[in-house]
């Protein structure tokens, strides 16, 4: 099969001949019809992340059920499935918490095992969930890694009908789609962002803030409940300064590993909290793809070739496009 390997940090992404995963004793096949392309997977290709060598990267997939190995159920040649971006054991202290996210003995695709970028994916079916009708793959591909992981986020800083809820990041990938989680539980949401992206951004923000500064424009609205900050160092103060007191933010997709410096006093004053957000459950995950479904959350994302992919995944620092970029299969 059409597969990419990466071979050592920084190494060349190169298309190759693989062989294909069969389906083993409680395992899955799933035909790869659409993967995400996401700035974690940069970060393992510069070796920020753990990745064992050779790898397949891609985390992000949904597809088409091929084959189904002894003993699951539940599952069935020609289901469609959304995949979440890890694997979890259910029986560590974490899994059995509900907090597989955690897990002890959590494997991430394309890091750990195999990964997206092939045609054909090896996958435990307890990462896997049904795509509902209405849903394209395309945008399936990405439910986990984004929608689930936000959905998650939203519910840990408690965003409830009538807050003020600012999402930085906004013309990103986590951000476009953070402002319709936050609509969807009934807030109003904050879209910071830069000028350029503002006029695209505000149909799905109920405001938007584009200065710098943009705690004083937020500030000028009553001060936020709540934030997804999905930038992470250079809006964080700003964001904090935002929140009225008690505020919450979620900490989502940035594993930036440089410190980020902010005056300790502009939390602990307010009793803001930062709560951080790995990523979605499996619940979380349903939910999300439920959201699609029910047209609440409208995905945001471009779809682009196989071939693209070194390309792609070179690009995703400068973050000039607006959403998601998937590659078909
Ligand atoms: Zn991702
Ligand atoms: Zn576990």
């Amino acid at each position: 099969m059409r597969a990419y390997v990466l071979r050592g940090y920084k190494g060349e992404i190169r298309e190759e001949e693989v062989e294909r995963p069969r389906a083993s004793p409680g395992r899955v096949v799933v035909r790869v019809k659409a993967a995400g392309v996401c700035y974690r997977d940069y970060l393992a290709w510069q070796g920020w992340q753990r990745v064992k060598f050779p790898a397949v990267p891609g985390h992000e997939f949904a597809g088409v059920v091929e084959e189904v190995g002894e003993g699951v159920s539940g599952l069935a040649p020609g289901d469609r499935v959304a995949g979440m971006m890890y694997e979890y054991c259910g029986e560590c202290e974490y899994c059995r918490s509900g907090r597989e996210y955690l897990c002890r003995n959590k494997r991430v695709y394309g890091e750990d095992i195999p990964g997206a970028f092939a045609e054909y994916i090896s996958a435990d079916p307890k990462s896997l969930v049904k795509v509902p009708e209405g849903v394209p793959l395309e945008a399936a591909s990405f439910a986990a890694c984004v929608v689930s992981t936000i959905v998650r986020g939203v519910k840990k800083i408690g965003v409830s009908p009538g807050q003020l809820i600012v999402v930085t990041g906004a013309g990103g990938g986590i951000g476009v789609h953070a402002l319709q989680v936050v609509k969807a539980y009934g807030a109003k949401a904050v879209a910071v962002t830069r000028p350029e992206k503002a006029e695209v951004v505000a149909k799905y923000a109920d405001y938007v803030a584009t200065s710098p500064k943009f705690s004083e424009e937020v500030k000028r609205l009553g001060g936020a409940d709540g934030a997804v900050e999905s930038v992470g160092g250079p809006t964080l103060e700003q964001t904090i300064r935002s929140l009225k007191a008690g505020g919450r933010i979620a900490l989502i997709g940035n594993v930036d590993p440089n410190p980020q410096p902010i005056p300790l006093g502009l939390p602990l004053l307010k009793e803001v909290e930062i709560l951080p957000v790995l990523s979605g459950r499996r619940s979380d995950l349903e939910e999300a793809l439920a959201l699609m479904a029910k047209g609440l959350v409208k995905p945001v994302y471009s779809v682009h070739k196989f071939e693209e992919l070194p390309r792609l995944i070179a690009e995703t620092p400068q973050s000039k496009h607006l959403g998601r970029r998937v590659v078909a299969l």
